[in-house]
């Protein structure tokens, strides 16, 4: 997790400029445990720059992502979702509230996958699916085999 200041600075380091949109998007995300969707930062930064396009946002996102400050994730095929926490872990998305979950993910699991992979691995997204434990009404809900 970081401040706005240290992304801003992490933001200059990777050679983005800094403009208040920038900065608002920042402020939206900073100390944010939940995943936003990209609609839902749009709607929230109407509210503090009302002629904010959606493309500056998504734009912004992919910015962000490539200094290392979030994760853009693609769960799900209807809308994608800012992650502000950039640590490798993985997400579950339950198929019936639709509702997304952290899990960690062991490094030396990760290890293993990239060690049997011939190309450079710069990043890495795991995702799951299935009924969260309060939609299947058990504590320990079965993977779906496939
Ligand atoms: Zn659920
Ligand atoms: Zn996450």
């Amino acid at each position: 997790m970081w401040i706005v200041d240290e992304a801003i600075g992490q933001l200059k380091k990777s050679g983005a400029k800094i403009t208040s949109q920038r900065v608002g998007i920042l402020k939206l995300l900073e100390n944010r445990r939940d995943h936003p969707s990209a609609e839902q930062i749009y709607r929230e930064m109407q509210k503090v720059f009302p002629t904010i396009s959606f493309a500056t946002i998504y734009s912004t996102a992919q910015l962000l992502e490539k200094a290392g400050l979030i994760q853009i994730i693609t769960i799900d095929d209807k809308r994608v979702f800012f992650d502000p926490n950039p640590e490798v872990h993985g997400h579950f998305r339950c198929n019936r509230c639709e509702r997304l979950f952290d899990f960690s993910v062991n490094v030396d699991m990760v290890r293993q996958i990239t060690a049997g992979i011939p190309h450079n691995v710069s990043g890495i997204q795991l995702y799951l699916y299935g009924l969260c434990t309060e939609c299947s009404g058990t504590e320990k809900s079965k993977i779906q085999q496939a």
